[in-house]
């Protein structure tokens, strides 16, 4: 089974109460691509220039990712991002946006790319990623990321976008901001009434709470105690998410159960280090294991359900 991803690959810059990095790989669509291929091969559909050097490519290598989608744009520098946290790390405050090559991305995909069983269009301007669904054939599961940005400036297209796709992954605030609705299981069911059939509701340190038309599941974050730097949690939540969903057959409640957790998993490595340097070491293996002492910390029961 395979994931088509469609997002940025950047250059971070970040202060967290615990240290400081001035330039490391980041973006939304390199954290999904990472996690994701834990469980699935994954088509990363991107734009780089070319100071993304062989070296950077190296978090990449060695995965199940295939890179024939990744543009580099001669003369132009990467997507730059530049943010910080403090001591509420689930509060993270942008300093600096520079689009650089992002300015001018209007992704093509091929045959394999428009053709894969699940697609994430991860955070983008809401008429590119309606414009690369068009492009798709019909996937199993298409799910979407946004950010606050987009619910100001483009909430009509947004509203577009969120009636034409399967499964939104969003933030809390995010959910409030669009609904200009208090009541959180309100707002989500407001915008389930647009079209989509599952709401994943990011809640940073308090887990995830996912809501389809007839059920709700919350699930806490893995209890951590060096929460380090936040930065991609929610790229890798939703790339375990939907990576272990392509893996399986089936996408009904118990395997979305599953696929939570596995996404929570992920996301607690990320956030122990800075950029991708924590997720980069480990191996399935350690996945497993963290998924098993999630199940018995949280008497989480999966084969209940
Ligand atoms: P998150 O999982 O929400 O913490 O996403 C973190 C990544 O999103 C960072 O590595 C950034 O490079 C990337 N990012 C930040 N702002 C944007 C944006 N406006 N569009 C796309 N990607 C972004």
């Amino acid at each position: 089974m395979s994931i088509t991803v469609v997002g940025t690959v950047a250059f971070d810059a970040i202060e967290t109460p615990f240290g400081k990095v001035d330039r490391c790989i980041g973006g939304s669509a390199t954290y999904f691509s990472v996690a994701a291929s834990f469980f699935s091969s994954v088509n990363l559909v991107s734009v780089i220039g070319d100071d993304f050097t062989e070296a950077d490519a190296a978090v990449f290598k060695g995965r199940n990712i295939n890179l024939d989608g990744l543009q580099r744009i001669k003369g132009e520098k990467s997507f730059f991002w530049s943010g910080e946290y403090g001591f509420d790390l689930n509060i993270a405050k942008t300093r600096d946006t520079q689009l650089n090559v992002l300015a001018q991305f209007q992704p093509k995909l091929s045959e394999t790319q428009r053709t894969a069983d699940v697609l994430f269009l991860a955070n983008a301007q809401p008429e590119l990623q309606m414009d690369v669904l068009a492009q798709c054939k019909r996937p199993r599961v298409v799910a979407l990321d946004t950010m606050n940005y987009w619910i100001k400036t483009a909430k009509a297209s947004l509203a577009d976008a969120f009636s034409k796709v399967d499964l939104i992954v969003i933030n809390e605030a995010e959910v409030r901001q669009f609904t200009q609705e208090p009541n959180l299981v309100k707002g989500a069911r407001q915008i389930l009434a647009l079209g989509a059939s599952t709401l994943v509701i990011k809640r940073g340190e308090y887990g995830v709470l996912m809501i389809t038309r007839d059920a709700a599941f919350a699930a806490p974050a893995y209890p951590l105690e060096n929460v380090f730097d936040p930065t991609g949690a929610g790229d890798t939540f939703a790339g375990g998410f939907l990576g272990y969903l392509a893996s399986r057959r089936e996408t009904h409640d118990r395997e979305l159960r599953r696929a939570i957790i596995f996404g929570s998993v992920l996301a607690s490595f990320t956030v122990e280090k800075f950029s991708l340097d924590r997720l980069r070491e480990i191996t399935l293996g350690d996945v497993l294991e963290r998924y098993q002492d999630f199940r018995a910390l949280t008497h989480f029961d999966d084969h209940e359900m």
